[in-house]
């Protein structure tokens, strides 16, 4: 069964094509985040991929277009608060588009590997963009395979970004780096206070 796979970034995508391999799909990726931004970070995602796909054996379609940054806030505005699934059906709807339009029987995505996306939620809106397009989508949980995906990156020597990819996220991870910096701060100086000839 010839499958399309959503690759939202290169190192997700080594052990996910392999699993899907593994099951005998005929597997091509598929490159289209237009949530990453700045710019050159969604480049710079796109370019890791298509250098690392040849060493994973990964044919892949011409990746897709980005968006700009008011267009996806736009997306997200109308998301009812459900930032994360609608970021996933703008994926996962083109996703379907492309595969029925390219004659791929099924698709899915290497979001399934990663153990910060919300797998129900990209079941749910999988399913959907499948039934509109009339193809299969399969949605295994992979969130145990994500440390070969670690691994198989690293022996790669893949680029493998730090925040999920909208300014958000990018914005969350610096807020619990500085959380992590304060706690240490604070640890740090109640031990410095419990050492004090006062404190004994
Ligand atoms: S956190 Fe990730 S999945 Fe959620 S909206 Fe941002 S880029 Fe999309």
């Amino acid at each position: 069964m010839k499958l399309l796979l959503h690759c939202c970034c290169a190192p997700c995508a080594t052990a996910v094509a392999d699993y899907f391999r593994s099951l005998q799909y005929d597997v091509t990726g598929w490159f289209f985040n237009p949530n990453i931004h700045p710019e050159e970070e969604r480049l710079r995602r796109e370019r890791v991929l298509s250098a690392g796909a040849p060493q994973m054996g990964l044919p892949l379609l011409p990746a897709g277009p980005g968006m700009s940054l008011a267009d996806f806030l736009l997306v997200l505005s109308q998301s009812g608060g459900r930032r994360c699934r609608a970021c996933y059906g703008l994926r996962l709807t083109e996703t379907a588009r492309q595969a029925a339009k390219n004659g791929f029987e099924a698709f899915s995505s290497t979001l399934l590997i990663s153990p910060y996306q919300d797998v129900s939620a990209i079941a749910e809106v999988g399913s959907e963009a499948a039934e509109r397009f009339g193809v299969q989508f399969q949605c295994p949980d992979l969130r145990d395979k994500y440390p070969e995906s670690c691994e198989r990156s690293r022996q790669l020597g893949l680029y493998r970004q730090n925040y999920c990819g909208c300014l958000f996220s990018q914005l969350e991870r610096g807020e619990r780096r500085s959380n992590r910096f304060v706690d240490k701060l604070l640890t740090r100086s109640c031990s410095d206070v419990d050492r004090t000839p006062a404190a004994r």
